[in-house]
């Protein structure tokens, strides 16, 4: 279970995110949606921990964090959560000077000290896993952005993180390239992943969501399954949202 409890983010004055409580089952996926500006991707960057929320507390697994104003947190800390997390950006962010598989036995060679042959294994699974075995060896310019995101999706799951955060992981993807991605994130929802996805396209979310939250304003507005969320929504706000998908 992830939980989030009572999370606040502020830059300055301004409060992006207002009291924000939600809780992740192990196993699940849960979509944030949302206008733009709602907060979804300062959401899950709090998660991991690139942003510090300025109040409330994260739980991951066995590790409980919790933010008070004015306290800073020790790196060890930050690092104990973060290592539970693996973040999927819009632009993919692979490192343009290492090969496919390089990225992604990047962080277990560098960061958990495991030697080549093993992290050259794991990582060979994983690109099987997201159907990139055959570019092993590829450089990132020359992969198109639909396989560079799976590449991607491969070097985030490479250390078992508990918890796959995904900001926008097909919005920068035409139609077909999106669907290859789409394809992945729904085996790998099948196969139990925990997930928390920001996005704009209800679409991916309806189809591979176990859970929807709506995000305006740095408020919760409304949050349920999806099936609830994109069938029956109870707040107006949430109709007039989900009715654009149609
Ligand atoms: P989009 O759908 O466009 O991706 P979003 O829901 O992901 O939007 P965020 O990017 O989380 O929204 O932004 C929420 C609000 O926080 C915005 O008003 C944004 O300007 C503000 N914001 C985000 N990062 C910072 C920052 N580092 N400093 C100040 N304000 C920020
Ligand atoms: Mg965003």
């Amino acid at each position: 279970m992830i939980e989030l409890s009572n999370i606040e983010k502020r830059f300055g004055d301004a409060i992006i995110l207002k009291d924000i409580s939600i809780r992740i089952p192990e196993g699940t996926v849960t979509a944030l949606v949302g206008p733009s500006g709602g907060g979804k991707s300062t959401l899950l960057r709090c998660i991991n921990l690139l942003e510090i929320p300025t109040a409330g507390s994260i739980r991951i697994g066995e590790e409980t964090l919790d933010f008070v104003p004015g306290r800073r947190l020790g790196w060890q800390a930050i690092q104990k959560i973060r290592r539970q997390t693996g973040m999927v950006f819009q632009n993919f962010q692979l490192f343009p000077h290492q090969t496919a598989i390089e990225n992604v036995m990047e962080g277990l060679v560098t960061v958990l000290k495991w030697p080549k042959e093993r992290a050259h294994a794991r990582a060979m699974e994983l690109l099987t896993k997201v159907d990139m075995a055959h570019k092993a060896d590829a450089w990132p310019s020359t992969l198109s952005g639909g396989q560079q995101q799976r590449v991607a999706i491969a070097r985030a799951l490479a250390p078992s993180p508990r918890v796959l955060l995904c900001d926008e992981p097909t919005s920068a993807l035409d139609p077909e390239l999106s669907a290859e991605v789409v394809d992945v994130l729904g085996r790998l929802a099948s196969e139990g992943t925990t997930m928390v996805m920001a996005t704009h396209d209800l679409r991916l979310a309806s189809k591979i969501a176990h859970n929807v939250v709506f995000l305006e304003a740095g408020n919760v507005v409304e949050t349920g399954t999806a099936k609830s969320i994109f069938t029956a929504p109870e707040r107006e706000r949430t109709k007039r949202f989900i009715s654009t998908i149609n």
